[in-house]
């Protein structure tokens, strides 16, 4: 009962407040209603038929028009009242500063805590960040040149940490000014490593491509009327066309996989089998380097879920490297088994040969994109310092992983962990 009553009530105050609103509308109808009844003679009944329709036209006008404004007007300010500046600066998942007219910070949330530490409330930012960068934009923003302005700050320490920084004031007249970093590393490390790629790349094409700019002019000029030396040239140039084809396939094969967005699903790939075939295919360069392969599988099925093409560049690759690299150990072996990689079961198939070995240091990075122990072997080698940047890529693509053991002296073993599921 109170309900309905409280309800009646709120309805009779709306309607009042919307009449209200109207109220300048509402009295010009009126005058115009009774200057009609005054002046052009009408009646009674027709005066207070206008007076209803125009009260019941104010009400509806202000119904179809106004309520749903009011009503997003009235969320948002009960909205901003609970909301305090803190909370705000909290839910900022980048670091974020306020500071007054004096440079002194007035909060800072826990992303800016975790990124930069000991701030606190009543420090000096001038003190905490003396880049000139940072004193420049604080100067600019606090003197009032401009509303709002941004630089790129670097950190050096722990790790080196680049951000764009914008300051702005906050509101009007509020004394207070707001700082926040957003952090560009992850961006600047991509670009960096796009533009040693391409540097790299184009470094690789031109040295075969000057050697063979060099022998068609000594062809073209002084060995022109000398056969051997002509033959000879042509050797080195078959040569050299050869090492560009065979970079330009490893970088579009790279690339192929870079805008493959995920594997096929339902396609199984039966290790034995593709194995076989990678050690078939290979025999031609064992033999030529006086390197005997041996294969030691696991019984019963091997069977894993992935792309047969490109497992077998997988492991094609592994095994090219052990018989190059490893030619001096004589033998490499071949084996698959069952393996448990965490909590998830697996093969692991491992490639180890008996060669010269890695040194420790080379381990981490020696599946990035150019990196070579030596990199005059891996030219005699016919390498191009992509073959296990592209395993990795495959591997990813996989949920799979690689892991490689060795001891300078003793060979290296490359093994492929690969899920059952
Ligand atoms: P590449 O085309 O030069 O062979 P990879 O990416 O396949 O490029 O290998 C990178 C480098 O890792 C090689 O240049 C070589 O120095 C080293 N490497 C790879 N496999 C072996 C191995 N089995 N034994 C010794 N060094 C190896």
């Amino acid at each position: 009962m109170a309900e309905t009553v409280a309800g009646q009530d709120g309805k009779g105050q709306a309607l009042a407040a919307r009449l209200w609103r109207n109220r300048w509308l509402l009295g010009a109808g009126v005058v115009a209603i009774f200057a009609v009844y005054f002046f052009a003679g009408a009646s009674v009944y027709v005066l207070v038929l206008a007076l209803v329709a125009l009260a019941a036209a104010a009400m509806l006008s202000t119904d179809a028009g106004r309520q749903p404004a009011d009503a997003g007007a009235a969320i948002e300010a009960s909205g901003l009242q609970r909301l305090s500046g803190e909370y705000l600066a909290a839910a900022v998942a980048d670091p974020l500063i306020i500071f007054d007219h004096s440079a002194t910070i007035v909060h800072a949330n826990a992303a800016a805590f975790a990124a930069f530490g000991g701030l606190a409330p009543g420090m000096s930012l001038s003190l905490k960040f003396r880049a000139p960068e940072m004193q420049a934009l604080l100067d600019g923003i606090l003197s009032g040149q401009v509303a709002a302005d941004a630089v790129d700050y670097t950190e050096k320490l722990p790790v080196e940490r680049t951000y764009r920084v914008s300051a702005s004031t906050v509101g009007h007249a509020t004394g207070l000014y707001v700082l926040v970093f957003k952090d560009q590393s992850e961006t600047r490390r991509i670009d960096r490593m796009r533009a040693d790629f391409i540097a790299n790349a184009s470094h690789e094409l031109r040295t075969p491509l000057a050697s063979i700019a060099g022998f068609i002019e000594t062809l073209r000029g002084p060995a022109r009327n000398d056969p051997v030396a002509r033959d000879q040239f042509l050797q080195i140039m078959q040569n050299q066309t050869g090492r560009m084809a065979r970079l330009i396939d490893d970088l579009l094969s790279l690339s192929r996989l870079e805008m493959k967005p995920y594997l096929r699903p339902g396609t199984e790939v039966d290790l034995r089998q593709t194995i076989d075939s990678v050690i078939d295919s290979l025999a031609p360069l064992a033999s030529e380097n006086g390197v005997v392969i041996e294969r030691e599988f696991a019984d019963g099925p091997l069977v894993v879920p992935g792309d047969r093409d490109e497992l077998f560049q997988v492991f094609e690759n592994l095994l090219e490297n052990a018989c190059k690299y490893g030619q001096s150990g004589g033998h490499v072996t071949v084996s698959i088994a069952d393996g448990q990689d965490g909590q998830q079961p697996g093969f692991d198939v491992t490639i180890r040969d008996y060669g010269p070995g890695i040194a420790e240091e080379h381990i981490p990075r020696i599946t990035e994109r150019f990196y070579r122990v030596d990199v005059e072997s891996s030219r005699t080698q016919k390498g191009t310092g992509l073959g296990l940047s592209i395993v990795k890529h495959i591997l990813t693509r996989h949920n799979a992983r690689l892991s490689i053991k060795s001891e300078v002296g003793k060979g290296a073993a490359f093994t492929v962990h690969l899920p059952a599921r």
